[in-house]
């Protein structure tokens, strides 16, 4: 049985549900579908929404596949795994770091990739800005802010967000280009919607207070809740289980 989520089977939005199912055609087909209509639902243009394809349970082979089908975005959570990739996909892929960066690792990204989503330290952020003098040109980050404020996750809390960024403002090796959050996973996706209205209206906030940054991106929106996050103001989404997970029986 497919799995459909509450929300998709209650008020009938989307076609068909957020099913962990069918060919890897099918389903990119099936997200691209949803987003195009998250979108319309929300006047917004699907041309503002990347797609970044979570592939940190995806295998080479299906990774190759998605690249056929035209996915170019891909995000990974660990640098080792990320490495790995790198190795075979290297330059023909758009790669995003999604996981929580730890130090000893960031040199080994250096002029490998796109963007990087998880900013969620000051420290962090004055290594970066070191390492960039090896590639030549600021990395894109984002930082992340934890706004369910679950302990388990990273990410500045609100409360924070205006210190770090006055205090990386003047690092010329980092370019902030918006904010990042997770959700917390909830059976019925509707419910992450104050979530993702409250990273937005942060970086609203942030933006008119700050007007000498760009902060046009909102990394939000995960296989479970993407929907919503775009109606909220997503401009990238990070999407594996829908992808990329075992058929579901
Ligand atoms: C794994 C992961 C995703 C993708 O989650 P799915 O629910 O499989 O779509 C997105 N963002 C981050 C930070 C992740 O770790």
């Amino acid at each position: 049985m497919d799995i459909v989520f509450a929300r998709e089977k209650r008020d009938g939005v989307g076609e068909g549900g957020i099913q962990l199912s069918g060919t890897l055609e099918e389903r990119i087909e099936r997200v691209y579908q949803q987003i195009e209509q998250a979108c319309r639902r929300s006047g917004r243009s699907s041309s503002e929404v990347k797609l970044i394809a979570v592939t940190k349970m995806a295998t080479m082979e299906k990774m190759k596949e998605a690249l056929q089908y035209g996915l170019c975005s891909f995000g990974e959570n660990r640098v080792q795994d990320f490495l790995k990739k790198y190795k075979l996909f290297g330059q023909d892929v758009e790669w995003h770091i999604i996981g929580h960066l730890q130090r000893n690792k960031a040199k080994q990204l250096v002029g490998k990739v796109e963007m990087i989503h998880s900013l969620d330290r000051l420290p962090l952020a004055q290594l970066l800005d070191k390492l960039s003098k090896g590639q030549g040109y600021p990395w894109n980050v984002l930082v992340q802010v934890n706004i369910s404020q679950e302990e388990t996750k990273y990410g500045l809390s609100p409360d924070e967000l205006p210190e770090f960024l006055d205090a990386v403002q003047d690092l010329d090796g980092i370019k902030i280009c918006g904010l990042m959050t997770i959700a917390p996973f909830e059976e019925d996706p509707e419910k992450t919607r104050p979530v993702f209205r409250k990273l937005r209206q942060l970086r609203d906030e942030m933006a008119r207070t700050r007007p000498h940054l760009d902060l046009s991106h909102l990394s939000m929106g995960m296989t479970n809740d993407f929907v919503i996050a775009i109606e909220e103001g997503a401009t990238m989404v990070r999407v594996g289980s829908a992808l990329f997970s075992e058929d579901e029986q």
